[in-house]
Order: structure tokens, then sequence, then C-alpha cells
């Protein structure tokens, strides 16, 4: 896919993930009015019909501030109690600034293990969308006081790419102190050379970003790069811009110096390729002619049409969907567990929160979870008669 530089009001859904030091300033605390300025340029997009969502760093750099520690490093217990005073502190923040442009936030706490288990992972992206649906803005950090291992700064960077590939966004902005990604340290070499567009992570870009030791001097570019490669691997552009003067997002817009990695195909095709790709569907879902129709025009399965359920299979696992003619026709991730399939097949929706007693998802394949793998039966003759003619 070619590497075009568009105005981001193109794009329909944009993560745009924040480092601390844009937000927290080490002496004066949080700097409001940078805030303010980054929530004017938000609620621009919305009005646009951008859904925009925010990775937020800063819960332990802002904690620090309000506990007033002194500086140097901070063991693991302390950078959880840090980030826990910080946390409330960033999400009043900026819930207050988004407020000033008619806008509610949510929060969302996520560990990096929600968005690789896959049924925490579906919940997490059901609520999201839940969030964007009431035009509401996901403010998005690391569960830091659940982590297990060291926090790391950067790891903000990979978590905002899968956010970007959980929530099917088309755009990812990393917004730091450095303006973009440079063939050497531009700071140690006078030869280095400022990239604009980077059509495909190669291993020489993966060496320019260098190592995890010179993280530092290479102003935290190993954890971008990585970022890059899940978000473009997703069909989801990135961009790499300085956040450091007021309105990153109208400077971008109107050509401040950046890095643009192109996707290598789009968010849908990525997903469905993923979803084909599944080797061994744990069960069937049996449906009729009805469903197939539907299904074959874009909709979602809904329990109504399922005939019959077999195997074994958690809410989340790839599913196979078979036709009324015994062929599978699409496959897809399974909206709910196995047993409450067998409970719901067949019945109307609005009989589904008596039968399990909470009221369930609507549908038993979302269609953005589904591919379909056959062609229509008709569709197949018609090919058939063709070759003969
Ligand atoms: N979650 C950390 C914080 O909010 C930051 C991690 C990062 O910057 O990558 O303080």
């Amino acid at each position: 896919m070619a590497t075009t530089r568009k105005p981001l009001e193109k794009y329909r859904r944009i993560v745009i993930k924040i480092g601390s030091a844009l937000l927290v300033d080490r002496k004066s605390g949080l700097k409001r009015a940078w805030l303010n300025a980054m929530c004017a340029d938000i609620a621009a997009l919305r009005a646009k019909g951008v859904d925009v969502l925010v990775v937020s760093s800063g819960a332990i750099a802002l904690g620090r501030s309000v506990l007033d520690l002194a500086p140097g490093v901070l063991k693991l217990e302390e950078s959880q109690a840090a980030a826990a005073v910080g946390q409330i502190a960033l999400a009043r923040a900026w819930s207050e600034s988004l407020s000033t442009g008619e806008i509610v936030a949510g929060q969302i706490l996520l560990t990096l293990g929600d968005t690789e288990e896959r049924r925490r992972y579906l919940n997490a992206r059901a609520t999201i969308n839940q969030l964007l649906k009431m035009g509401a803005v996901p403010i998005i950090n690391e569960n830091d006081t659940v982590a297990t291992t060291e926090i790391r700064y950067g790891d903000n960077d990979r978590l905002a790419a899968r956010v970007a590939t959980m929530t099917g966004a088309d755009l990812l902005v990393l917004l730091s102190d450095i303006d973009g990604l440079y063939t050497a340290p531009p700071h140690l070499d006078p030869d280095a050379r400022f990239l604009e567009t980077i059509a495909e992570i190669t291993p020489e870009i993966e060496a320019m970003a260098g190592g995890a030791a010179s993280e530092l001097s290479r102003g935290g570019m190993r954890t971008k790069i990585d970022a890059g490669k899940i978000a473009t691997g997703a069909g989801c552009a990135m961009i790499i811009a300085s956040g450091k003067a007021d309105h990153p997002l109208s400077a971008i817009g109107a050509g401040a110096r950046s890095s643009w990695f192109a996707p290598s195909r789009s968010p849908v095709t990525a997903r469905k390729t993923w979803i084909a790709g599944q080797l061994l569907p744990a069960g069937n879902l049996i449906i009729d002619a009805g469903a197939e129709t539907a299904l074959r025009s874009g909709k979602s399965l809904l329990p109504a049409g399922v005939r019959q359920v077999t195997g074994s299979f958690s809410r989340g696992d790839t599913i196979a969907i078979i036709g009324a003619e015994g062929r599978e026709v699409a496959r897809g991730l399974a909206g709910y567990d196995a047993d409450e399939a067998r409970q719901i097949a067949g019945k109307k929706s609005a009989e589904i929160a008596v039968i399990l007693g909470y009221a369930g998802r609507a549908a038993m394949v979302h269609r953005d979870d589904m591919v379909m793998t056959a062609p229509a039966k008709r569709d197949m003759d018609a090919a058939r008669s063709d070759a003969h003619a």
C-alpha cells in the first residue's frame, strides 16, 4: 500500500499515544495548557466524525509530583504506588480538559495480557467500542499497579499499537519529544538523515532504531518501531511526531515534520486474513438457509438462524459456520461459549436474557469477526456452467 500522507480527518479511527514528558513537568506537575490545547485538537477531529482513542502515559510522573518524591530511580512498588496516585490525577485532568469541548472521558486500564488473551481482549474491545458509540473518548493506560514486571517507559508504545489493532483503528499517532525516525541518532551523527515516509519496516529500518541498550540515545525508537510492526502488520498506518509544541495534531495536519509508516494492508483485511488462517476451528455452527443469505449480504449471525452447535469452544475461539447444505460458508470468532450457544440456538434475540439470565450480545458471531470462506452455491454453479460454455 502506498505511503500517502493525508489529512488526519480522512482517517476513521485514530489512536493517539502521549508520552509522559509531554504531559508532566518535573517541577510544576501537570502541563494544563498543553493538555487543553490537545483536547481542542481532539474535539476538532471528533467534530469531523473521527473516532479518537487516547493512550496516555504520565501516571507515574504525575504521582511523583503529587507525592513530591525525590528525583532518582524508583523501586517497582514505589512506581506502582506513584502510578496509583498519579492515575487518579491523570484521569481527572483528561476528564476536565475534554469536558470544555463537551466530550466525556472514559478510563480504561489494561495490562498487555488483556490485549493478548482472547476472552479479556474481546471484553476490552467491546467496552471500548461501546464508549466510542456513546460518544466518549477512551483514555487508556497500562494498569501499572498490577503489573508484575518492571514498568518501563516505552511500554505504552506497544500497548497503543495493540489497542489500535484490537479496535481496528486505521491510524496510530505516537507523540513524544522526538519528531520522527532518523537514519542514526541525530545528536550523535551529523550525517543522520530524517525519514519522512517508511513504506515497510525492513531489517535496515529496525537497525536504525538500535537495540534496547541504546534506547535512551535513540529517543525510545526501539519500542516505537516495535509498535510500528504491530500496527502496520494489522493494517494501521503510524506516525511518529513531536508533541512538544501546543496543538501537535493540528501541526501534523498543517504538515509539521513527522515520520509516516505505511500499513501493509487494510485493518479489516488483516483481521479477516487472521481469522481465515486459523487451522482448526474449535466447533461448528450449523445455520439455516435464511441465515446463510443474511451472512452473504454482510450481516452478523444471530442465534435465531443457528440450527445446531457442535464441539466445545469458548467465547473468542474460532468456529466454522456450516450452511444448510453441509458446506462451510464462513469462519468467525464465537460470541458465546458452546454451552450457551446450544441453549440459545434457534431462539429470538429477545429471549436470550430469559434463557441465560443475563442480557447477552445480540450476535452469535459478529460480522466484524467473520470471514466468508466459500462462495454461494449459485455462484459456484454459475462458474461451473461458465467453464463448460
Ligand atoms: N504507564 C506508565 C505511566 O503512565 C508509562 C509507560 C510508558 O510511558 O510507556 O506512567
